[in-house]
């Protein structure tokens, strides 16, 4: 990892933090005062969003500066509530400039239904972000949070944040926006994918071939959770318990999870009279 070189201007970054907050607005990605951005200003002052404001109309003088500890150095606003997560951001990775946190529809229905985002599906998700992983349930505003997010961020520029909304860290807070669109974009896909039938999963091998050539174009390795399955959405361990983190190695499916060959039986039986009847109707 990197750390950042440049030092942008303090007023060019408040107008990149207001650009951010009303592109996530419009998107409809955070409503009323949901959702956070800071940016890395100096070694030591971060440039952030306040508590209690409406980032779809906010302007660059509500904008406040912290240190790193999280203590106000100016503006009027008392800093986020959330604000410990970003900091376990600037400080877990020397790269990251700039931390987005947002309340994206797609990804956070996918963490409510229990259904991970993190299977391989498209393959500029392999290049750019490796796996989605959904952290653990934890409780919003307290330091739960930053210690639960801190385990990811060593191996992850996105994440979704389960039953709460999305993670995203860049360069700067473009570079992490970015990142919530592409992670956002993936959910919607999936979801629609999902509408249509059974979605199909990379294979392993269609995995690694890109890697390989994600590493020919001088990309970073980017890192793959071990999944219950990679050729199908149907096995018991795929829909993990919700208070469960989803997509770490999956503990092995509880015996009463596993639908019993009676139960297996019955429902093919089920299926082809279905079908016999629909054949007889035509
Ligand atoms: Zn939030």
């Amino acid at each position: 990892m990197q750390p950042r070189r440049t030092e942008t201007p303090e007023r060019e970054v408040r107008r990149h933090i207001v650009e951010v907050c009303r592109r996530i607005y419009a998107r409809g990605w955070i409503t009323s005062t949901d959702g956070n951005v800071s940016a890395l200003l100096s070694p030591d002052r971060i440039l952030c969003t306040p508590t209690g404001i409406n980032k779809g109309t906010m302007s660059e003088d509500d904008l406040i500066v912290i240190d790193r500890r999280g203590n106000k150095v100016s503006g009027t606003r008392p800093p986020s509530s959330e604000i410990l997560m970003h900091l376990a951001a600037f400080d877990a990775r020397p790269d990251v400039g700039g931390v987005v946190h947002a309340h994206p529809t797609n990804c956070i229905a996918f963490s409510l239904a229990g259904i991970t985002l993190a299977q391989c599906l498209l393959p500029e998700i392999v290049f750019t972000f490796g796996s989605i992983p959904t952290t653990a349930y934890t409780t919003p505003t307290t330091p739960e949070v930053p210690d639960e997010v801190r385990k990811w961020l060593r191996d992850f520029d996105a994440m979704i944040l389960d039953r709460h909304g999305s993670l995203t860290v860049g360069t700067d807070v473009f570079a992490a926006y970015d990142k919530l669109e592409r992670m956002e974009h993936v959910a919607e896909i999936t979801f629609r994918a999902r509408m249509l039938g059974p979605i199909r999963p990379l294979a392993r091998e269609q995995v690694e071939r890109l890697r390989e050539v994600g590493r020919g174009l001088g990309l970073p390795d980017r890192k793959i959770l071990p999944l219950p399955c990679d050729h199908c959405n149907a096995c018991p361990g795929y829909h993990a318990p919700a208070t469960e983190p989803l997509g770490r190695e999956p503990a092995a499916p509880a015996a009463e999870a596993l639908p019993r060959p009676t139960d297996v039986n019955a429902m093919i039986r089920r299926a082809t009279e279905t079908m016999e009847q629909a054949l007889r109707r035509r």
